[in-house]
């Protein structure tokens, strides 16, 4: 299986390699259907607004400008409710990068705008509604947030000590004396997956508060304000739905679904106005992290739209409430974004071999 595995990582990498160093990209992209290819990260790194999040979640300022640089006249750059527009209305034209960020990070307003405005781009931001409204921080920024201060152990160590979930403390006691790596990795696992939500958040709390951690203070250095969000808007930035806390949709009842979906349209909608929120992306993205209880309340609450984080491009037959997105941050490649986006992958898969993600 791994061998498997490594076979089709060099056969992709090969593969992208040719189509972006001889420019038959262009040629794919002419013969391939037109299509949307929609990136998205969080951040633009930034180490006032966001230093202490993880690598996979910022992106550098001239690692983006590079990717954009790249797209800029040769695809459209806009947001994802333009592009889709572009492509439900048929005709030719070149084909749609559209870029998103999650969540609503104040990065967006005083770095990503400003660099967007070089390349004439726009993005669609999704934003977690609560943050701006004085709900709670979610946990996982406590929990990067303290880790960035404090050996992995120790925040482990603490929350088998303040935690009543019995079942999340074992889990997590077994793995104490493995590698700090390994440690912080299943540590989240286990917390977004399997832990009780709410003894969680509480023990989180704690353990922040224990380090030093002030919640408003938090809230002003990460998330954007609502003022932040009528400027984006004005500027032509797309506001999107991504719940009200950013919560697992999957592991919701379906009338906790309703409330977290339409809860934050009606949150965007109160601010800028009716019918200016009809994207939405599903927290996390992943299939596992939504359900089809969670689509369908989406098409109720009236998104015309939705996004998930599987690879792969947007084309005039996709679902519309589950259109694929490609990450974009310091890792990426840009050979790998373009084989995607000229539809080299696609290309591909008509002959039935699948080498994307
Ligand atoms: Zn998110």
């Amino acid at each position: 299986m791994a061998l498997k595995h490594q076979l089709k990582q060099s056969l992709r990498e090969a593969y992208a390699r040719v189509l972006f160093h001889t420019g038959l990209h262009a040629v794919v992209d002419r013969i391939m259907p037109r299509r949307m290819t929609i990136l998205f990260g969080h951040c633009v790194d930034n180490p006032d607004c966001n230093g202490f999040l993880p690598r996979d979640m910022k992106i550098r300022p001239d690692s983006l400008r590079r990717i954009l640089g790249w797209f800029r006249g040769r695809y459209a750059l806009t947001t994802i409710r333009a592009g889709y527009g572009l492509l439900a209305a048929g005709g030719k034209g070149p084909s749609v990068v559209a870029l998103s960020v999650d969540d609503g990070y104040r990065d967006n307003r005083t770095d990503l705008l400003g660099l967007l405005d070089e390349y004439g781009a726009r993005a669609t931001i999704f934003l977690e509604t609560g943050a701006m409204d004085g709900a709670p921080i979610n946990w996982s920024h406590k929990y990067h947030w303290v880790i960035a201060r404090q050996p992995v152990q120790e925040v482990a160590r603490r929350y088998t000590e303040w935690s009543e979930d019995t079942a999340a403390k074992q889990q997590i006691a077994a793995l104490l004396d493995g590698s700090p790596d390994r440690l912080a990795y299943h540590v989240k696992r286990i917390l977004k997956y399997e832990a009780d939500e709410v003894d969680r958040d509480r023990t989180f709390q704690r353990i922040f508060a224990a380090a030093g951690g002030d919640e408003e203070a938090l809230r002003k250095e990460l998330y954007l304000s609502w003022d932040d969000v009528r400027e984006l808007h004005r500027a032509g930035m797309e506001m999107g739905g991504h719940t009200i806390h950013h919560t697992i949709l999957s592991r919701l009842e379906p009338a906790a679904q309703v409330r977290e979906i339409e809860g934050s349209k009606q949150a965007i909608e109160r601010v800028l106005g009716p019918g200016t929120a009809t994207t939405f992306a599903y927290p996390f993205g992943r299939r596992w992290d939504y359900d089809t209880s969670a689509v369908e309340a989406t098409r109720r609450a009236g998104y015309q739209i939705a996004v998930n984080t599987h690879a792969g491009t947007v084309g005039r037959g996709s679902q519309p409430y589950e259109l694929k997105r490609l990450p974009v941050d310091d890792q990426s490649r840009l050979h790998l974004l373009v084989a995607e986006t000229c539809g080299g992958f696609d290309l591909l898969r008509r002959f039935g071999l699948d080498l994307s993600e």
